[in-house]
């Protein structure tokens, strides 16, 4: 129990006790003598209370003060409920600290405490993953002794930190970062570092198709508006230029047509999120369909096709995507196949699997494009793929769909033999097969 220090009650027992003392020196003669002893008597047990004070202080570990008692009660309780709020409050700070640093921890980006010399005084986990810093090896050590990046140390040297900057990560070369500083409390600094890759490859993505689709347009409607122009003011041509420029423009025409059908196909196609696969597609008559048009197709090239397809195997999914991804690689095997060629499609089931192959005995394609091929306006040979009117798209398209189907395009290619373009769709999705089929598998 702590009961408030009181001045007057203790001038008064001090008075008291040197009256004492000279009533006793009046009593043996010499009482400047008894009032000297008694003062220093006081010293003596003053400098008594004092040693245990700072033993209890320095060297003592327990928290409760010397049991003592008057004056010196007072000073130790004092202490005691001093240390005591001291060590509640210290407590609180490092719960705080404890708080904010579990917060710091689970932010999704990197992220360092800098003091005003950019010295780093903490940083979360992801900082030393993704900035390679080391924590507490790396406390006080300046962040632009450390993040090397010629942008970053002009970023940070001009400290103006209005906006951010993208810079390649110190740690992989692939990966880019968007540094934010923000200035807080006492000129201190918290340094925000984000992945971004994903968005820059997106704006990078979306840059180049933009390119892209306008190159792809401008090159017929240069050719339309060429001949257009050629053509007198009356608007009559010699016959036989007549004849070229009507067939030229009319083609160059439908490559448009074609690039835009085939652009509204990729756009619904990714737009469309729906997996719920409900309708079961009767692949084998949608395959003599194609077969028709591809026959269509290779009447200029005379090719050997040979469909051998399941009449039984029929999957769950998504019609008309299905039709396109099936129709691209047929139709891209009688198109890139130099004539007469042979081509062998295959509708059969592998396993419990259903699987397409189309096979050609092509040019083939060397393996540095294999990678590439599903990329959108994609070609290995510009000019021929132009020439057979293909937008570019095709294989994006059935990439597109595949994914949607929980599958991928397969490409085994070799150059001078040919290629072979499959993909499976899994048991889950097959939903029936033919009772021969069964029988032997
Ligand atoms: P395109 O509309 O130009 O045909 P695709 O996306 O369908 O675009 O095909 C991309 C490229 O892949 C084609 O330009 C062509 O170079 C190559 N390719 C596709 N199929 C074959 C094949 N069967 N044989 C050889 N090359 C092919």
């Amino acid at each position: 129990m702590y009961y408030p220090f009181s001045r007057s009650g203790t001038l008064l027992k001090l008075a008291a006790y040197f009256t004492l003392c000279a009533i006793f020196g009046a009593y043996v003669g010499h009482i400047g003598w008894a009032i000297a002893l008694g003062a220093m008597c006081l010293l003596v047990l003053s400098y008594r209370q004092l040693f245990r004070l700072n033993h209890w202080l320095w060297h003592s570990k327990k928290m409760t003060p010397p049991v003592s008692e008057g004056l010196w009660s007072y000073i130790y309780e004092g202490i005691y409920v001093m240390q005591r709020r001291d060590r509640r409050k210290r407590k609180e700070l490092s719960k705080m600290v404890k708080r904010f640093r579990e917060g710091s921890e689970a932010l999704p980006d990197a992220t360092v405490v800098l003091d005003e010399d950019g010295a780093i005084v903490w940083c979360n986990k992801l900082a030393r993953f993704s900035l390679g810093l080391r924590f507490p090896q790396d406390f006080g050590r300046r962040i632009d002794n450390l993040i090397r990046h010629p942008k970053f140390l002009d970023y940070f040297h001009a400290r103006e930190f209005d906006k951010p900057i993208e810079v390649q990560s110190p740690l992989n070369q692939d990966k880019i970062l968007e540094y934010r500083f923000i200035p807080y409390g006492d000129k201190q600094l918290l340094l925000i570092a984000r992945d971004v890759t994903k968005f820059v490859q997106l704006e990078q993505m979306r840059r180049d198709f933009v390119a892209n689709v306008s190159h792809e347009l401008r090159t017929p409607l240069t050719v339309i508006s060429g001949y257009l122009e050629m053509a007198p003011d009356d608007g009559q041509l010699p016959a036989s230029v007549q004849q070229k420029a009507f067939k030229e423009m009319s083609s160059q025409a439908k490559r448009m047509q074609t690039l835009i059908e085939e652009l509204l196909v990729l756009s619904r196609i990714e737009a469309n999120v729906d997996q719920q696969f409900d309708n079961v597609v009767d692949v084998p008559s949608m395959l003599q369909t194609i077969a028709t048009e591809a026959n269509t197709l290779n009447r200029e090239k005379q090719h050997e096709i040979t469909f051998s397809v399941d009449p039984q195997l029929k999957v769950y999914g998504l019609e008309t995507e299905l039709r396109s991804a099936f129709s691209n690689l047929i139709f891209n095997a009688v198109h890139y196949t130099p004539a007469p060629g042979k081509i062998e499609v295959r509708w059969q089931l592998e396993g419990e699997d259903a699987v397409f192959r189309v096979r050609d005995n092509g040019e083939g394609i060397a393996a540095k494009h294999l990678s590439r091929l599903t990329e959108r306006f994609y070609r290995v040979d510009k000019a021929r793929s132009r020439r057979t009117g293909g937008s570019g798209l095709g294989l994006a398209i059935v990439k597109h769909v595949l994914s949607h189907h929980n599958s991928q395009l397969m490409i085994d290619s070799e150059v001078n033999v040919g290629s072979e373009f499959w993909f499976i769709l899994s048991s889950e999705l097959v939903a029936t097969v033919s009772p021969q089929t069964l029988k032997q598998g």
